[in-house]
């Protein structure tokens, strides 16, 4: 359960990320420190991936756009929150891979 809302906040701060809004949330509290680091990369990557910005921000999965921040924000949670969640968990995963070895 508590692994689900961290999941839930995890995907919310990356859509902020994309959609170049001010963070609600500190990275330290939603992963576990020593992967605070690999994992703001990570953040980075998947935001990069997420928007693409021109004039306006578009989204990169189903090419909507051009939207503001806010928009562009609200797209991505509404309709793009499984697909980050599962872009998130495979970051986590290997990200939790590198930290085993
Ligand atoms: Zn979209």
């Amino acid at each position: 359960m508590r692994q689900e809302i961290a999941l839930k906040k995890i995907v919310e701060y990356v859509a902020r990320k994309a959609a170049s809004l001010t963070q609600k949330y500190d990275l330290d509290d939603l992963v576990s420190p020593s992967i605070v680091p690999m994992f703001e990369k990570s953040v980075e990557k998947m935001a990069s991936a997420l928007v693409k910005r021109g004039s306006g921000l578009r989204c990169n999965l189903c090419d909507k756009g051009p939207f503001t921040k806010r928009g562009m924000y609200l797209h991505l949670i509404r309709v793009h929150a499984k697909d980050i969640e599962i872009m998130v968990q495979e970051e986590l995963r290997k990200l939790l891979e590198v930290i085993r070895r």
